[in-house]
């Protein structure tokens, strides 16, 4: 028996999803609804989690470390998450600190995007990567860039929040401040919302690519609908592109499965002439929504 488990926590507004892995790979997993943590007391959030967690490691096992990545802006020097809008009820506080002294392992915290992309690079379609970056589109639009498997870092040590480029000169204004933000125009937000509008009778979330392939090849209208997205998509990451000149980039998250209809929209918007042409290498996640959670696994051995 070895003793080498080492845990992974996604934390996300909607879902947290937990992960214990060994070198022989994953021993189990759990995802339990955020909503179920919110409604209970401040003080017993940390010991439910922890509780989560060590129900399921087996017996004679033991944990070796956590990792958590969690959604929004997070401290990870402090071990706090400070995500007001969408993940109240684990910040503020010291959730690094207090799950440490109660699981007496080591524990490290980043931001989801950036759990999700060492997923990829350690597990997943970013195994050669040299430069990769990631573009994750849900409810935001998350992006994070490993250089030889290091996250970028801006100068005060926080991750860089992509979706708030501001792309168009849209008088919407973002929950950042900004407008025009990447995420006001490019998250499955609004594709969802633009196809729901046009297509009043279909919830989005109950019908795949395939329909919306079949629909968009007898509605212009919906076609238009995928091609602007894409066309939105490619604004945001020609700039990322530009800067950080990544060898392939992963398209992650709900949206990214309607890659085959807004694909055409996305290379019109990266269009260049040939002396200024960027490595446009796209290709679809791996590991889909287990990406963050086992990538949260990696998060420790940064330091
Ligand atoms: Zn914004």
């Amino acid at each position: 028996m070895t003793g080498n488990i080492k845990a992974g926590i996604d934390i996300g507004g909607t879902g947290t999803r937990l992960i214990l892995r060994d070198e022989t790979g994953i021993l189990a997993t759990r995802t339990i609804a955020t909503a179920e943590f919110a409604i209970i007391e401040k003080k017993d959030r940390v010991d439910a989690l922890a509780s989560h967690l060590l129900s399921l490691v087996p017996a004679g096992r033991m944990l070796e470390s956590l990792g958590i990545g969690a959604s929004g802006p997070v401290d990870t020097t402090l071990g706090i998450i400070n995500n007001r809008d969408t993940l109240e009820c684990f910040s503020f506080f010291p959730l690094v600190d207090e799950l440490k002294s109660r699981l007496g392992i080591r524990v490290g915290i980043d931001n989801d995007a950036v759990a999700a992309v060492l997923g990829e690079y350690y597990f997943g379609a970013g195994k050669e990567s040299k430069r990769l970056l990631m573009v994750t589109l849900g409810t935001g639009i998350g992006a994070a860039l490993l250089e030889n498997g290091k996250p970028f870092r801006t100068g005060d040590g926080q991750h860089p929040e992509a979706g708030h480029i501001p792309i168009s000169g849209n008088p919407a204004t973002c929950y950042c401040g900004l407008r025009g933000c990447w995420e006001t125009l490019a998250s499955r937000s609004w594709l969802q919302q633009n196809l729901e509008s046009l297509l009043p009778d279909v919830a989005f979330e109950k019908y795949d690519v395939n329909f919306y392939k079949s629909v968009a090849l007898q509605r212009d209208d919906v076609a238009h609908v995928f091609h602007q997205y894409g066309n939105y998509l490619g604004r945001g990451l020609a700039t990322l592109l530009t800067l950080y000149g990544p060898d392939l980039t992963i398209l992650s998250g709900s949206a990214a499965h309607y890659y085959p209809l807004f694909r055409a929209g996305l290379e019109e918007a990266l269009y260049r002439a040939d002396a200024y042409a960027r490595n446009n290498c796209i290709v679809p996640s791996e590991l889909g929504d287990m990406a963050g959670a086992l990538g949260a696994t990696m998060i420790p051995e940064l330091g």
